[in-house]
């Protein structure tokens, strides 16, 4: 997006990538779809952005939903807005809109090297790169840096970046998981019969630290290690926020939430007969399969003996999550490059002529498209502000010159 901005400003443009190929990521979200944005009022938007969402609220400003429709539609992309209120390209893949954005940048002048591993700044203040061919500098006006998050680095964004940044007096956040999987203590017998089986239709809850309670209806998967999927991910900034602050964080789960405690009391205390437990619970109450095995997983004997015990577990099933997943398997990243390393252009004050934009900056948001419109976004406002500063420069020459003394 910063390369589009400053090419069609007239300035000429090197983009330089570590990996073989460009935008492997962007290509992986298509795998899924490509929910590039979604297609909700502006002010629920910006919200997602939490804390950020005074800063992301300025790119989007200029640069929102609507214009990446729009924007994606001038490459010949049609978009359609799903049932959820995601926004998806028609074909729901990436490769034919980057394809048709990569011919337009070339054809507008922009050069592409892959495998160019930047390392840095030389002594001099030129880039250095790792190349097939030996080291390489390069001198530039300015840089806009988009090294993306620390999650899925073999497609190129492995943070390395952190260390060359902080070297030089920007203030980096730790980059941590957002839209993560966590840890469970699961049982042998869970892990062994139900990982990789999605448990379908439930509400998950969960009383933040700040005592708000966060409710999420949806669908997760159990995995070997624990929990992943939209539900999880949507609530997975609270959840790692505060497993980080206590050691811990107890989500809610709600198995059957189109019944009531009182009706499925009443369910459940109905004679058994011959009846096993599992038939009850999947006649009386719904619950079997994967279900039943997380409600044995956390009951007592005592529990499932008694009505009132099982209804309100069914309702309310507390799962212990005891730590987030590593990053490298998180959808995006949390930290980054500190809003007050940065000026208004989203340039480094430490470093000027220095620009950043993307997942590297220290913004988080859930999935629905947010994550890519944001670095959409910034990626125009870093263009936009790079082109402010260099104007700003230059008019400072023209003053020395008129003015010599
Ligand atoms: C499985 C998955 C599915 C996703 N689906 C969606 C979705 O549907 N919708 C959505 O909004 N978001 C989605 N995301 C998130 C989205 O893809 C990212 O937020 C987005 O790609 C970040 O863009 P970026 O340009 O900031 O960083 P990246 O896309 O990570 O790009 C950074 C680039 O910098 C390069 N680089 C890094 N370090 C160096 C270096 N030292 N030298 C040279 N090059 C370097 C990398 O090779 C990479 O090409 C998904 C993410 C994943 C993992």
């Amino acid at each position: 997006m910063a390369a589009e901005v400053l090419s069609n400003a007239g300035m000429r443009v090197d983009v330089f990538d570590a990996m073989p190929s460009v935008a492997r990521k962007f290509l992986l979200a298509g795998r899924g779809g490509l929910n590039l944005t979604h297609a909700e009022a502006p002010e629920p938007f910006v919200a997602r952005y939490g804390a950020r969402r005074a800063e992301v609220g300025r790119w989007l400003a200029e640069f929102g939903p609507q214009q990446l429709r729009d924007w994606a539609h001038a490459l010949g992309i049609e978009t359609f807005v799903g049932s959820s209120g995601r926004v998806f390209p028609q074909e729901m893949k990436a490769a034919p809109l980057l394809r048709a954005w990569l011919h337009r940048l070339r054809g507008a002048g922009v050069s592409f090297h892959a495998r160019h591993h930047w390392l840095g700044w030389d002594g001099d203040g030129s880039l250095r790169f790792a190349t097939p061919a030996g080291e390489l500098k390069v001198g530039a006006d300015a840089t806009v840096l988009a090294l993306g998050g620390g999650s899925w680095a073999r497609l190129g964004s492995d943070g390395a970046w952190v260390p060359l940044l902080a070297t030089r007096g920007v203030e980096v956040q730790t980059l941590r998981p957002a839209n993560c999987g966590f840890n469970v203590a699961w049982s042998e017998h869970l892990r062994l019969r139900f990982a990789g089986t999605p448990v379908k239709t439930v509400s998950a809850s969960f009383i933040a630290q700040d005592g708000s309670v966060n409710r999420q209806d949806g669908e997760f998967l159990i995995t070997q290690h624990g929990v992943e999927g939209s539900l999880i991910y949507a609530l997975s900034a609270l959840l790692r926020d505060c497993i980080e602050a206590s050691g811990g964080a107890v989500l809610h789960l709600d198995l059957a939430p189109g019944r009531d405690l009182a009706r499925l009391t009443r369910n459940l205390a109905q004679p058994r007969g011959r009846d096993s437990l599992s038939n009850h619970l999947r006649r009386r109450a719904g619950i079997a399969g994967v279900k039943a095995a997380l409600l044995h997983e956390s009951a007592a004997p005592d529990d499932l003996a008694t009505p009132e015990r099982l209804a309100a577990l069914i309702k309310s099933l507390p799962l212990r999550l005891t730590s987030p997943r590593p990053l490298d398997e998180a959808i995006s990243s949390a930290g980054g490059v500190d809003f007050a390393a940065l000026d208004g252009n989203l340039m480094l004050k430490a470093l000027p002529g220095t620009f950043c934009a993307g997942e590297m900056l220290d913004w988080e948001a859930p999935t629905g498209g947010y994550l890519l419109t944001a670095c959409f976004a910034s990626g125009r406002a870093a263009a936009q502000g790079l082109l402010r500063w260099l104007d700003g420069a230059k008019n400072a020459d023209a003053r020395k010159c008129a003015d010599p003394l």
